[in-house]
């Protein structure tokens, strides 16, 4: 049990405390069995907010230097033991108004969004996570990815709770079978931390979808019993926020089916809580080979030291990484910070893999961009930077379509001597197409 034991606040509205429980057991609870509620908090200094504030208010020129001094303010009494023990990440996350007021001067629009979250994805947000938002405004990046506005409570016509029509494809509970040879396993509803944007917030953070035999056992039987799925996504949810020995049971029950000839896994981990990457998962995860990974980076201020550290971990091992990152609103959406971002990733090893048009969800459209800004940002990388740095842009079809690739317009069309063709800048080439 991870859990700081100067710990005294446990709200009644506060993450359900589960009971630590086996593996595969009956008993549902949210990972990684340990005790929820110890929070950032109670753990920051008996010192008035407004005497801290100043020294962390200016944008941080030096970030290592600032998240140092962030420690030193907020969490004065954690070790680096206990800072990079991703289970004490976990246990302190920040998951309250009061709790976030702590660190951050929030905006009207984040206030009066926290009042009606009860109903909505919760906010979660780990002390690591939380230390690359302090000492930027309310209109900072990464903090709009994580801290709820009022704007979220805004549904437009044509946004939906469940846009791709998940529950339609859903042939078991917690299973999505989209695509003929491929399925969807979402093996629980509890993620590190919350992106605001998150195309299954009717899902995720609310305590319904868990790690339970029952349902996982369904979903395996499912996978056994139809011979054309050799490939499974695991996704939810975090799954790197299960402990080891059940990812470990999972991934054993799926290898133990012949036809799955590849298993994914789909996680925000490395870019919200790195320290999750321990050497001990990897040396568990390497040997259900082969695996796959899709990481979930935003912007490039997510690509800290940390970050780094761990996808080298996943690397080492073996596991083949790809990145995944929604088109938001200002927050990602110009070349110049998705460039930024597609070179990060690939120092970090990891390929970018695919750009989504952010999907219509319920109080998404402060979030949504129009389509023409994907093209742009794609033609603006295609050509000026390495081909394998530029993501695939997709739009989920709403209502179950599947992934459709957009692309700028390249082709100038055919005439009867081949291949009109405009190049990266502009210019045009002719290629004899054979007939
Ligand atoms: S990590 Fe993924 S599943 Fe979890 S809130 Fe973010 S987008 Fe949703």
């Amino acid at each position: 049990m991870h859990v700081n034991s100067r710990c005294r606040i446990h709200p009644k509205t506060e993450t359900k405390a589960p009971p630590s429980v086996e593996v595969g057991s009956e008993v549902e609870e949210e990972p990684p069995s340990l005790q929820a509620g110890c929070v950032a908090a109670e753990t920051l200094p008996a010192v008035k907010a407004t005497r801290l504030k100043p020294s962390l208010k200016l944008v941080p020129t030096d970030p290592i230097q600032y998240r140092r001094k962030f420690r030193q303010l907020y969490y004065p009494a954690i070790t680096d033991r206990q800072w990079n023990d991703w289970q004490w990440q976990i246990a302190n996350r920040v998951r309250s108004q009061m709790q976030l007021e702590k660190v951050l001067t929030l905006a009207p629009q984040e206030k009066l969004a926290m009042e009606g979250l009860r109903t909505k994805l919760p906010l979660a947000i780990t002390p690591y996570y939380l230390s690359l938002l302090v000492g930027h405004g309310a209109d900072y990046a990464l903090r709009r990815t994580v801290v709820p506005t009022v704007s979220e409570f805004m549904k437009m016509p044509d946004e939906a709770d469940d846009p791709l029509g998940e529950e339609n494809q859903s042939p078991v509970p917690g299973l999505v079978h989209r695509y003929p040879d491929r399925v969807l396993f979402l093996t629980l509803d509890f993620c590190s931390t919350y992106c605001r944007y998150c195309t299954r917030s009717r899902v995720v953070g609310h305590g319904r979808l868990f790690f339970n035999r029952r349902r996982l056992e369904q979903a395996l039987e499912y996978i056994r019993r139809t011979p054309t799925i050799r490939d499974v996504l695991l996704s939810g949810g975090d799954p790197l926020t299960l402990g080891d020995a059940r990812l470990e049971w999972l991934l054993t029950r799926l290898r133990q089916i012949k036809h799955v000839e590849i298993i994914r896994i789909g996680t925000k981990v490395p870019a919200v809580l790195p320290q999750r990457i321990t050497p001990q998962l990897v040396r568990m995860l390497r040997r259900f080979h082969p695996l796959w990974m899709s990481l979930h980076f935003t912007h490039p201020d997510e690509c800290t030291p940390d970050a780094f550290r761990a996808c080298q971990r996943l690397a080492d091992a073996g596991i083949p990484l790809g990145s995944q990152t929604v088109l938001l609103r200002d927050i990602n959406d110009s070349v110049d910070t998705m460039r930024d971002l597609v070179h990060h990733l690939m120092r970090m090893r990891v390929r970018p893999y695919y750009l989504y048009q952010c999907d219509p969800i319920s109080g998404s459209s402060h979030f949504r961009t129009p389509v023409e800004k994907g093209l742009e940002i794609i033609h603006g990388l295609r050509g000026f930077t390495s081909g394998y740095a530029v993501p695939t842009y997709v739009i989920d079809a709403p209502g179950g379509g599947g992934k459709i690739p957009l692309m700028p317009q390249y082709c100038q069309g055919h005439d009867s001597a081949g291949l009109g063709l405009k190049n990266y800048e502009e210019k045009l080439f002719h290629y004899p197409d054979v007939r």
